[in-house]
């Protein structure tokens, strides 16, 4: 089975697609990768999750990708007397530690530390920005806000804080534990949100140690300010729109899905375009046009992938939001302005062996028209540099790891496959061939370029390059 797109697509599981034959459909409709969303999930539903995905992974024999996404640090109001509150413009409203319950004049703030960060002039919004706050005084105990934007608030509606930077980690003990969670049952990706600072991401790597690649949802100004250093540290990112479009002016959230889209892209890094994407399809058996004009800018951008959330958690119709990302994606790439568009947002390579043979391996097969790129990756790198390059070429990387090819499942334009490591070069050139040809790529008497690092199994020695022609006897075999 072989996508006839380069973008790849994200579908996060919930209620809607809980069953086996739901989540069938998705991946036949396009899915490349399952999202768990670790905020609602049960260590007993994800566990079952995972193994209804490696189960469908073995029927289709493809890999497939399995994102666990920690909640992060959600902060809540307290309880209200009543179960809610109004919230009259001009008024004041404070935010204390106090547990009982709440009125129309003040609530409980049940975060100790962050009551303590709070400093006047800083904005504080409740319930996806519904109701905005903006502190006046405020001591460690309690913030003195005067209401901007009233309306009623019910317990335990969340609180948004853009302008102030959160002393405490990205991960609560919740994350900890649906992280061990996760990496026991051998998720390929673990997604980390409110993301601050790099070391946020780095305390998900040095527990993860490689068994998980590791995203950093962006989503808060304070992340946007330290990209860079936040990318290095990543091995992918999400332009996470939902609490971005809170956290900053909803208007600046397309130029910054642009930034960080080409950020990742001049790193090589893989990055995920998420949330709203067809939100309408929730209801609708058809999305608006400006929904189908949103995941077109993201493919045509050359993001690695588009996310579907509350489209395949909860909507009424999951398997054609799928299936009509899938058609938008084929269109937009088959559309003749699109190599143009990708071309021109291509960046230098880094100056490194594995850039430069990327680089010359795009060219090669562009210019001679290749059927294929093919390959040969133990860790994925190699797959991920060619794939930097966006060629025009089909990739398929060749590795003997699952784990790398089911980490590839997300990557623009990469087709993995597992298969034992090649003996010798001509076993090498021999296997791309008969794989290329079997996997729909080439026909015999066609070429492809091969793409390995000598000795094999060494990771980051991409050093080779081949062109190989399809003999009748290869493509047979
Ligand atoms: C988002 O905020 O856009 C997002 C993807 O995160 P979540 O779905 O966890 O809110």
């Amino acid at each position: 089975m072989r996508r006839l797109r380069r973008v790849k697509i994200v579908a996060t599981l919930g209620p809607a697609s809980a069953q086996r034959a739901v989540v069938a459909e998705l991946f036949r409709a396009g899915a490349d990768v399952f999202r768990i969303n670790m905020s609602h999930a049960t260590h007993d539903g994800m566990r079952e999750q995972v193994r209804m995905i490696r189960a469908l992974e073995e029927e289709f024999g493809r890999p497939i990708a399995i994102l666990a996404d920690l909640q992060g640090p959600k902060l809540r109001v307290g309880e209200f007397d009543g179960g809610a509150a109004m919230l009259a413009e001009g008024a004041t409203f404070v935010l204390d530690a106090d547990k009982a319950p709440g009125d129309s004049s003040r609530v409980q703030l049940p975060h100790p530390e962050i009551l303590r960060s709070l400093e006047p002039g800083h904005t504080i919004l409740i319930d996806d920005g519904k109701v905005r706050l903006r502190i006046e005084e405020a001591t460690p105990e309690r913030a003195m806000t005067r209401v901007e934007v009233g309306g009623r608030v019910s317990n335990r509606k969340g609180v948004n804080l853009p302008d102030t930077l959160i002393p405490v980690s990205a991960m609560t003990g919740k994350d900890r534990s649906d992280l061990e969670a996760a990496l026991n049952e051998g998720v390929d990706w673990i997604a980390v949100s409110f993301v601050q600072r790099a070391e946020d991401v780095a305390e998900v790597r040095k527990i993860a140690r490689g068994r998980a690649l590791v995203l950093a949802k962006i989503e808060k100004p304070q992340a946007i300010a330290r990209l860079d250093e936040i990318i290095d540290m990543s091995d992918a990112l999400m332009v996470a729109r939902g609490d971005l479009g809170v956290e900053m002016p909803l208007e600046k959230v397309p130029g910054l899905q642009k930034r960080i889209t080409r950020t990742a892209r001049r790193l090589g890094k893989p990055v995920v375009v998420a949330t709203q994407m067809l939100e309408s399809m929730i209801n609708a058996p058809v999305p608006t046009r400006a929904e189908v004009s949103d995941v077109a800018t993201a493919v045509y951008e050359g993001a690695d992938a588009v996310m579907l959330s509350a489209e395949s958690v909860a909507g009424k119709y999951p398997q054609a939001a799928v299936a009509t990302m899938n058609r938008i994606a084929e269109e937009v790439e088959n559309d003749p302005n699109y190599p143009g568009i990708i071309a021109a947002q291509r960046t230098a390579p880094e100056p490194t062996g594995a850039d430069a043979i990327a680089v010359a391996t795009r060219d090669v097969a562009e210019t001679l028209d290749l059927k294929a790129i093919c390959a040969w990756t133990s860790s994925g790198a190699t797959g991920l540099r060619i794939a930097r390059e966006r060629p025009r070429t089909g990739i398929l990387a060749l590795t003997p790891s699952i784990n790398t090819a089911r980490r590839l499942a997300l990557v623009w334009g990469v087709h993995a496959l597992v298969c034992a490591d090649a003996k010798d070069t001509n076993d090498m050139t021999d296997r791309a061939c008969s794989i290329a040809a079997r996997e729909g790529f080439a026909a015999p008497d066609q070429r492809i370029i091969v793409v390995a690092g000598v000795p094999f199994g060494t990771p980051g020695a991409t050093n080779m390059v081949r062109i190989a022609f399809i003999g009748r006897d290869l493509a047979a075999s």
